[in-house]
């Protein structure tokens, strides 16, 4: 399965009739979740009056089928003109609420792993982007690779061709399962989920191993030697980015107390600050594609850490820099492009002291602050780059993970309490590593601020 999303040119027409559809689905989407809560607040108010489970209210089914059924029965009434819209909307939101609630209700009972997921909200005009999602009817590229076909919209220009993905239809090794169409940043795209038949390839240096080691400096060192500047967007973009933020606060915004609207100008300054935010999302977008693509392709086996970026990001200083160079997204692109191109991609732990250690003789070193840029060695004196021989110490793992097929490699992103040990001698004081599981507290990832929330999290939810 692949996604291949496409930029839109709607016309206004065009454009009126998706808000339209979009709207439908928030309809049916606030409609069906003020019912479900409604319900609830009903059994729990009769609950606190003592009344016997079997007498209370009986509960409302919150799967996308009891949705439906509930929603089909009231739509008369909730939305007499629900057939100018296509029923893929009506569906749209139904499905997105069934999630949701599924999602609420697994976390509340330990189902679900990760952090704690509220209670659905009810979608606003202003604040949901607005989309729309395609299943059955006729969804189609048109052969001159320059429109799409969707049901009840018609013919919808494109702003880029759509080669990539006729090309695979017209071979047919591909086969369109839905398609999304949503605005983000003042600009439609339609997105196409894909299920592809994809031929075996193998990378162009299948034995070859490579470490990745993600920094704040650069975007990556390779183990190679090789570094990548980091796609500092952020800044370069930053300059604009704040005039125009600027220019916007000085405009007469909306007031929710005073009930008063948003001049025509401040909507102009916002479409303008939201465009600047679209430019870098989609440079670092870019860039980020284009290293991932390029090491999946030439490497047999890339070896990554498993950054705890969650709990970096609540590190203020690091922060920005963090968010810019986008490292979850890097690892998650590493791992299905690793898949699709016949390579493999090795997580190492998150507790591994990838930077403290030599990549020399594999002694670990106590300290090692992050001004510190060189990487000296007391004991076989080796001397290098910091990041190089994070770097260098991450490939060497999979060596070993190779060798010995041993619970050094984590391919999950939860591996907290599997550790991965030094290779060489220790010091004498306790080394990030070394400790056994339930007891790693105090072992900050990368000189970062060690976070336990989720585990701790996850635990409590087992327990009550
Ligand atoms: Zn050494």
């Amino acid at each position: 399965m692949q996604a291949y999303r496409f930029a839109l040119d709607v016309t206004p027409g065009q454009e009126r009739a998706l808000l339209a559809h979009a709207g439908a689905a928030r309809l049916a989407y606030n409609w069906s979740l003020a019912r479900v809560k409604a319900v609830l607040d009903q059994r729990a108010a009769e609950r606190s009056y003592g009344l016997a489970e079997a007498d209370l209210t009986p509960a409302a089914g919150w799967t996308l089928p009891a949705l439906r059924r509930a929603w089909n029965a009231a739509k008369n009434d909730v939305a007499p003109w629900w057939s100018e819209c296509s029923k893929e909307a009506y569906n749209t939101g139904l499905d997105a609420l069934a999630r949701a609630l599924k999602n609420w209700a697994d976390s509340r009972s330990g189902r679900r792993a990760g952090r704690p997921v509220g209670f659905p909200r009810f979608k606003s005009r202003r604040r949901s982007a607005p989309t729309i999602r395609f299943t059955t009817g006729s969804i189609r590229i048109e052969s001159d690779r320059k429109h799409v076909v969707l049901p009840r919209l018609g013919r919808l220009k494109t702003h880029e061709s759509t080669r990539k993905l006729a090309r695979r239809l017209e071979a047919g090794t591909a086969r369109i399962l839905s398609a999304t169409v949503r605005r983000d940043g003042g600009r439609w795209h339609v997105s196409f989920c894909v299920a592809l038949d994809r031929a075996e390839r193998e990378p162009a240096r299948p034995h070859t191993t490579i470490g990745v080691d993600v920094g704040v400096k650069h975007l990556a060192v390779l183990s190679s030697g090789e570094v990548v500047p980091n796609p500092r967007h952020l800044d370069t973009a930053g300059r604009r980015m704040r005039r125009r933020a600027r220019r916007m606060s000085r405009r007469v915004g909306p007031d929710r107390r005073t009930g008063r609207y948003p001049s025509k100008r401040w909507e102009a300054a916002r479409r303008q600050v939201a465009r600047a935010h679209n430019r870098v999302a989609n440079l670092r977008r870019d860039g980020l594609h284009k290293l991932t693509t390029r090491l999946a392709r030439e490497y047999g086996t890339i070896v990554v850490e498993d950054l705890n970026v969650a709990g970096m990001l609540r590190n203020r200083r690091l922060a920005r820099h963090i968010a810019d160079a986008g490292f979850a997204e890097l690892r998650r692109q590493l791992a299905y492009k690793a898949g699709w191109n016949g390579g493999r991609l090795v997580v190492v732990d998150r507790w591994y002291p990838s930077s403290k250690t030599c990549s020399g003789c594999g002694a670990v070193k106590t300290k090692l602050t992050l001004s510190e840029r060189t990487y000296t060695c007391t004991t076989c004196g080796l001397t290098l780059d910091r990041d190089l021989n994070a770097a260098r110490n991450l490939a060497a793992l999979a060596h070993e993970a190779t060798d010995a097929r041993s619970g050094r490699e984590s391919q999950n992103g939860r591996g907290a309490d599997r550790k991965t040990r030094p290779r060489g001698p220790v010091a004498a004081k306790r080394q990030p590593g070394t400790a056994t599981a339930g007891q790693t507290g105090t072992v900050p990832p990368q000189d970062g601020t060690a976070d336990h929330v989720p585990f701790r999290h996850h635990e409590r939810l087992r327990c009550g």
